[in-house]
C-alpha cells in the first residue's frame, strides 16, 4: 500500500428527512446563497423544503447553471456574491451545480488573476481561500458532495476543466435519497455509470495489495450493478435508491483512492467529448472505457483478472479470455442501464478525433494513466477503437 493522507472533513446527514437538520449545519447570522440548476428542485419542491427549513434565515437565490456547468454562468453568480457579500453558499442539485458552486465558492475571493478562469488553467494551484458551501444532493454520481474537486466548461472556447482545492470541500451534505425518485432514467443511469467508473479508475490499475481498498471498491461495484437496474424498473424503492447515492458518494469521497494508483484517464478523455459534442459526462465514460481497458489490458493484466473474478464471477478460461469477458460485461452493464458505448450511437464518426487529441494537447494531457503512458498516440488509439 502507498503512503497516504486522507481528510474527509464533509458531515454526511443521510436519509429520509435529513434537510431537518439543514438549519443547524449553516451559521447563525450567515448570508446565503442558494444556487440551483435548470429548475427541477423548482418542479419536485426541493426548493421549496429548502426555504422552509432556512425561514428567517437572510437567503438569497441563482438558478440556472446548467449540466457542465459553464465559467460564464458562473461569473454572473460570482458578481452577485461579491455584490451581496455573500459568507455561505448552499448548492441543491446535482453534480453540475455543486461543482459550479465550488468554482463560485472560490472565484469570489480569488486573487491571484484579475480572471478566475486561471483557477482551471492551474487545476486550482493558487487558491488560498473560499466562500464556506454546503449541498443538499438530488443526483447520486459525481460524489462532489464529500470531495474537493469541481469541473467547470468555458463555452466561449470548448473547454472543460477540473480543479481541485481542500478550500471547496463542502461543509455538510444532506443526502436524501427521496429526492432521487423524480430523476428521469437517463440521469438515473448517468449516475450509477458516472459512480461505477470513479470506483474503476481507482481500483483498476496495478495491485499495490491494498485489500481494504480493494474489497470496499469491489463492494461498490457489486452494489451499483445489483442496485442500478433497479432504480430503473422500481423507482420509488428507498433502499435501492439509498445504496446507490451512499454508494456514488463512497466511490469518490477519498477512502477507495487512498493509498493506491488512481487512472482517470477515462475522465479526460471523457471530458474532451463532453466538451466538443455535448455529450453527457457518463456517456463519454461509457464510451471511453471499454476501450481503454482493452488498450491498458496488459498493464493492467492482474487487476482486471481480479476485477473478472470478483465483480463478474468470471473464472474460466484463459487469461485472454477472462480479460475479453470482464471487457465486455462492463459493456453491457452500461448498454443494460440504457448508456450506449461507441461514438457511432451518438452519431459521431470519428471525425472529431483529430481535434480531440489537439485540445488534450492544448490542455497538456499528454500523460495519462496510473503509468504516465496514455500518450496522445494511446489516446487516438482509444478514440478511435470507441468508434
Ligand atoms: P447534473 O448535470 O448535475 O444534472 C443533470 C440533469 O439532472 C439536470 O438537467 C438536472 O436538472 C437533473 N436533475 C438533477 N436532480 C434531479 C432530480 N432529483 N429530479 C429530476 N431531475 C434532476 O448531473 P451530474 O451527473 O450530477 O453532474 C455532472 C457534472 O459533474 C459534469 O459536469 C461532470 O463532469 C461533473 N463531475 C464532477 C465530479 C467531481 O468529483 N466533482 C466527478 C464526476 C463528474 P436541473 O438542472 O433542472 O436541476
Ligand atoms: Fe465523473
Amino acid at each position: 500500500m502507498n503512503n497516504f493522507d486522507l481528510h474527509t472533513p464533509t458531515r454526511i446527514l443521510f436519509g429520509k428527512g435529513a434537510i431537518e437538520q439543514l438549519r443547524a449545519q449553516i451559521p447563525a447570522g450567515a448570508r446565503v446563497l442558494i444556487t440551483y440548476g435548470g429548475g427541477s428542485v423548482k418542479k419536485t419542491g426541493v426548493l421549496d423544503q429548502v426555504h422552509q427549513a432556512l425561514a428567517g434565515m437572510d437567503v438569497l437565490e441563482f438558478g440556472g447553471i446548467e449540466p457542465n456547468p459553464a465559467y460564464e454562468t458562473l461569473m454572473q453568480a460570482v458578481a452577485l456574491v461579491r455584490e451581496k457579500n455573500v459568507t455561505f453558499l448552499l448548492a441543491v442539485g446535482g453534480g453540475s451545480v455543486l461543482d459550479g458552486t465550488k468554482f463560485i465558492a472560490a472565484a469570489a475571493g480569488y486573487t491571484h488573476s484579475s480572471d478566475p478562469w486561471e483557477i482551471l488553467e492551474t487545476y486550482g494551484e493558487f487558491i488560498t481561500s473560499a466562500i464556506p458551501m454546503g449541498s443538499v444532493l438530488t443526483l447520486p454520481a459525481t460524489g462532489s458532495e464529500s470531495n474537493k474537486g469541481a469541473v467547470v466548461s468555458r463555452r466561449s472556447t470548448g473547454d472543460k476543466r477540473a480543479f481541485m482545492s481542500p478550500f471547496v470541500q463542502p461543509v455538510f451534505a444532506v443526502l436524501d435519497p427521496v429526492y432521487t425518485y423524480t430523476l428521469p432514467p437517463r440521469q438515473v443511469a448517468n449516475g450509477v455509470v458516472d459512480a461505477f467508473v470513479h470506483t474503476i479508475e481507482q481500483y483498476l490499475t496495478y495491485p499495490v495489495n491494498a485489500k481494504v481498498q480493494d474489497r470496499f471498491a469491489e463492494g461498490i461495484l457489486l452494489t451499483l450493478i445489483e442496485e442500478g437496474p433497479k432504480a430503473l424498473t422500481d423507482p420509488q424503492n428507498y433502499d435501492v435508491r439509498a445504496n446507490i447515492m451512499w454508494a456514488a458518494t463512497m466511490a469518490l469521497n477519498g477512502l477507495i483512492g487512498a493509498g493506491v494508483p488512481q487512472d482517470w484517464a477515462t475522465h479526460m478523455l471523457g471530458h474532451e467529448l463532453t466538451a466538443m459534442h455535448g455529450l453527457d459526462h457518463a456517456q463519454t465514460l461509457a464510451i471511453v472505457l471499454p476501450a481503454l481497458l482493452n488498450e491498458k489490458r496488459a498493464q493492467k493484466h492482474d487487476k482486471l483478472l481480479q476485477y473478472a473474478a470478483r465483480v463478474w464471477n468470471i473464472t474460466r478460461g484463459t487469461d485472454d479470455q477472462r480479460i475479453d469477458a470482464a471487457i465486455s460485461a462492463t459493456r453491457q452493464f452500461f448498454e443494460s442501464m440504457g448508456v450506449a458505448t461507441h461514438l457511432r450511437d451518438y452519431q459521431l464518426d470519428g471525425s472529431s478525433i483529430p481535434a480531440l487529441l489537439s485540445k488534450l494537447e492544448e490542455h497538456g494531457l499528454t500523460q495519462l494513466g496510473e503509468h504516465q503512458d496514455i500518450t496522445l498516440d494511446v489516446s487516438r488509439r482509444i478514440y478511435e477503437a470507441a468508434r
